[in-house]
């Protein structure tokens, strides 16, 4: 298939020949007229197989020029980094067309963001809460939504935004076109397809678990942290091979925990992401990979989703994820738009569960590296690694459901207050403004004197 089997129009054809793109991807081949012809879709694909444009392929083909002030079509994402995103790759594919792009998300002036949203604008991208505030302010009106997307819904439930979107869906009109894109399908998302969809039409490419042909993938069997350390500083050695490396840990105390052990190896050439990391910095991190300026970027799971990062060289994964879909999500940050990639898992004796639970899922074996000889074996161990020593039958040590609670009534006023002490010192205060203390006696007699 190609595009001009595509339904679309002149400005999209030549913004597509400018990005070289030359076939639509299997999500775009599919979802062209079923979001076309309006009725609720459900996509399950993952990032990296092109599912940007195939939402908006359709919605711009059919989004005809306006000067009204209100949004037509809102798209709702999980990280500001998204909304950043998904508003380059529209205004790509607008380069041609008379459209207002808008993306908002928080962390930043909501000021700045009322005045642009005054302008007026025809797409508008955002993450939940930053919306919803902006909705209830008034500036910005959502009865003329026509279209709203909801992409990377998994990820957005998984965060905890389920009440957020409820709440938007209540301020949209009734009748409008929902689409929705999520890399996998759980629980949580066919509770939300089932309240809120109406019988929407299905596309999906391939199972979740298919690992794309492209990428290279290859394991290590490794005893601890530190020694997953030495093996990781010795591979990066190699400049030239890992040109461009993603790392991924499970949580933010192992990102920082990393970060500091590469840092002594690779100051320069080295950023991290996690959600306890400032927006500012998490988008200087991002933007510094990308460009090339850093060679490797350590991130968490949640961070990382998603992004669409050009000529990922290696996506390492320092640990093993608990659950294979996680492990999925990991590699598809590399072998991108057809381009080759290679993946590498590090795992402890602990983690041989996962790896088959992740071998299972793409019905494969991932083949095993040996770890080289120059590499150190070390012996030490983090506090996680370290066995947990559990006291049994402690006859005196009370069991958690034994512990006092807290009183059942209030405290009465006079036992509310604070014992801030030296009540001698604070009168003085309070009456010759200066602290004085016994020492000081004969301070006003002196002055008086003068
Ligand atoms: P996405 O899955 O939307 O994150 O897109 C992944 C990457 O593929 C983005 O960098 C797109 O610019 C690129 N891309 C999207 N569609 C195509 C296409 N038809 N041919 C080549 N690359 C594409």
């Amino acid at each position: 298939m190609t595009f001009q089997d595509l339904n679309l129009n002149t400005p999209l054809y030549n913004a597509i020949d400018d990005l070289g793109f030359t076939t639509p991807t299997p999500i775009q081949a599919q979802a062209f007229n079923v979001v076309a012809s309006g009725k609720d879709v459900v996509g399950i694909a993952q990032t990296g197989t092109g599912k940007t444009f195939a939402y908006m392929l359709p919605i711009l083909r059919h989004l005809k020029y306006s000067t009204q002030e209100n949004p037509r079509v809102l798209i709702l994402v999980p990280t500001r980094e998204l909304v950043v995103q998904v508003v380059d790759e529209i205004e790509k594919l607008s380069k041609y067309i008379n459209n207002r792009v808008l993306g908002v998300y928080g962390g930043t002036n909501i000021n700045t963001q009322k005045r642009a949203i005054a302008e007026g604008l025809d797409i508008l991208v955002a993450t939940p809460g930053r919306l919803y505030d902006l909705a209830l302010s008034h500036v910005l009106q959502l009865k003329s939504i026509q279209k709203l997307v909801i992409d990377e819904v998994d990820v957005m439930l998984d965060l905890g935004f389920r009440h957020q979107l409820i709440n938007i869906f209540d301020l949209l009109p009734e009748r409008r076109q929902n689409i929705m894109f999520s890399a996998t399908m759980t629980q949580d998302v066919d509770i939300l397809i089932n309240d809120f969809f109406k019988s929407p039409e299905r596309i999906s490419i391939a199972l979740s678990g298919t690992p794309l042909d492209n990428i290279s993938q290859h394991r290590y069997n490794v005893p601890n942290f530190y020694t997953k350390v030495n093996l990781l500083v010795h591979l990066l050695q190699d400049e030239k091979h890992f040109n461009k490396v993603l790392i991924f840990v499970a949580y933010k105390r192992m990102a920082d925990r990393l970060f500091e052990k590469l840092d002594e190896f690779f100051k320069e050439e080295l950023c991290v992401i996690h959600s306890n990391k400032t927006q500012n910095y998490r988008l200087r991190s991002i933007e510094q990979f990308r460009e090339g300026h850093n060679r490797i970027l350590v991130a968490t799971d949640v961070m990382a989703r998603g992004l669409d990062i050009d000529n990922v060289s290696h996506v390492i994964n320092f640990d093993t994820p608990e659950y294979p879909e996680n492990y999925m999500h990991r590699i598809g940050r590399t072998g991108r738009a057809e381009r080759k990639g290679e993946t590498l898992i590090f795992s402890t004796e602990k983690e041989q569960d996962p790896i088959e639970h992740i071998e299972r899922l793409m019905k494969m074996e991932i083949p095993i590296l040996p770890i080289p000889d120059s590499v150190t074996i070390s012996t030490e161990l983090i506090e996680e690694e370290r066995p947990q020593i559990k006291e049994r039958n402690n006859p005196t040590k009370r069991r958690e459901e034994d512990a006092p609670g807290p009183a059942f009534h209030e405290k009465k006023a006079k036992n509310q207050k604070e014992n801030l002490g030296g009540s001698y010192r604070r009168e003085i205060a309070k009456k010759y403004k200066k602290p004085k203390t016994r020492g000081d006696k004969n301070y006003n007699k002196r002055h008086k004197k003068k």
